[in-house]
């Protein structure tokens, strides 16, 4: 290293913002120099096994040879291309691969950079289907409390109101309908009026309505909240109903998370619009997608301009998606959902003595995802200050001890992970 740790860090804090914190006082954060398998090496040369998969992303884990291999090959042939007026293979194949795995009926699909731009890209195709149907009037996003689709103007407009950013930027975020969280649980039996204020809203408001987005099955950033299936067979009837289209925001749990290829199918529907990013390229580079049905796309192109009106820079970006291609066939070799059965099973054990715990309000577990819930906020500086002494990666927020490992995780790994969340949760 050129520089030393103490002088990067010290121009690290001087200057680069990191996700939602302060300028004038941060948050420590560690130096990484490098990562393989499920490690990661910081600085001074301690190494973390981790539990975050870099926020849903690294499922393959870091450093995967066939993953760098797709990268060095795309970058010695053309990192990148604008997609206008031009194509590659890269894009192609990546989208047969999708197409082939994603819900029935989609049949589209929109490149774009990361998941937010993928719901703005979502959001805006509902709008320009309605408007080219004749019903501009239908204009407004109906979502359900509890929710989180990214950073961005419209995408914050259906996150939360309350754990969200409504109150910081109501003077400039367009107002949305909410019905409540989901309650009934993923396992429980059916409660049919779980989902009753949201069809209440639906057949008041459908006629300014112009689609329901919603993360299918889990709620991730809103609070790792798991629910259930029927949920979504009653929302799929309730949007054709009351013409409204449905979008599903798979960015979290798209890729097998869940213990499913894409967690609509645990509730056998499909979307009009889907949202991919974050397992798409395995946690390489930034990419995402926003898929719609082929009537959907119709209808658009038929309504005025006659195109759809979005178009990134850095749309379809060749080293992209051939690292998407590559993580997608991977995991379709490397029998994926034995895996996550298997971490499922072991989540589900090792973190149930969490839940006699006095300070623990509840233990979740659902695929990968393992989820201690806190009875009240954690100190998540101390506690990522505990994490590394216990040689793992592991960040929590708000309430939530949360684990989601890299799919490649073996038994004492993950063990380890476990086991340093119980203590956590017990101190
Ligand atoms: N939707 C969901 C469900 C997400 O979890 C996230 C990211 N946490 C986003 C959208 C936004 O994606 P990005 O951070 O790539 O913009």
């Amino acid at each position: 290293m050129q520089q030393s740790e103490h002088d990067l860090l010290a121009f690290d804090r001087q200057h680069l913002w990191h996700p939602y914190t302060s300028m004038t006082a941060p948050l420590p954060v560690h130096l990484a120099v490098s990562a393989s398998g499920v490690r990661l090496r910081l600085a001074d040369g301690r190494e973390l096994i981790d539990g975050m998969s870099s926020w849903w992303a690294a499922i393959h884990g870091y450093s995967h040879p066939v993953l760098n291999a797709a990268l060095r090959d795309q970058a010695e042939k053309m990192a990148h291309v604008m997609f206008g007026g031009l194509t590659h293979e890269p894009a192609i194949e990546l989208c047969q691969l999708l197409l082939d795995i994603v819900p029935a009926g989609l049949d589209k699909v929109f490149l774009c950079d990361s998941g937010s731009v993928s719901v703005e890209v979502a959001m805006k195709m509902a709008l320009q289907y309605q408007q080219a149907r004749g019903l501009p009037e239908k204009n407004r996003f109906l979502t359900v409390r509890g929710g989180y689709h990214g950073d961005t103007f419209h995408a914050m407009s259906v996150c939360d109101p309350v754990t969200g950013m409504h109150s910081l930027f109501s003077r400039a975020l367009p107002k949305q309908f909410f019905a409540p969280r989901p309650q009934c649980r993923f396992n429980a039996e059916w409660q049919p009026e779980d989902i009753a204020e949201l069809a209440a809203l639906l057949n008041a408001h459908h006629s300014e309505i112009a689609a329901v987005i919603i993360e299918p099955i889990v709620q991730g950033a809103g609070g790792m909240w798991f629910y259930h299936p029927q949920y979504l067979r009653q929302l799929r009837q309730l949007c054709d109903q009351h013409d409204a289209l449905l979008i599903f925001d798979e960015i979290a749990t798209g890729f097998g998370r869940t213990g499913k290829m894409f967690a609509a199918e645990h509730a056998g529907v499909s979307p009009d619009i889907l949202c991919l990013g974050k397992a798409l390229t395995g946690g390489c580079m930034t990419l995402a997608a926003a898929l719609c049905t082929d009537s959907v796309a119709r209808a658009i192109c038929q309504g005025e301009p006659g195109l759809f009106m979005h178009g990134p820079t850095f749309m379809a970006n060749p080293l992209a998606c051939a690292v998407a291609a590559a993580s997608i066939k991977l995991l379709l070799q490397t029998g994926w959902q034995e895996k996550i059965h298997a971490i499922e099973a072991q989540l589900r054990q090792e973190l149930e003595p969490a839940r006699n715990l006095d300070g623990v309000a509840d233990v979740r577990v659902l695929g990968a995802i393992g989820v201690i819930e806190m009875r009240q906020p954690v100190d998540m500086a101390a506690l990522q200050q505990f994490f590394i002494a216990q040689g793992v990666w592991i960040r929590p927020f708000g309430r939530l001890l949360y684990l989601m490992p890299p799919y490649i995780i073996k038994p004492a790994e993950l063990t380890a992970l476990t086991q340093a969340a119980l203590q956590a949760a017990s101190s």
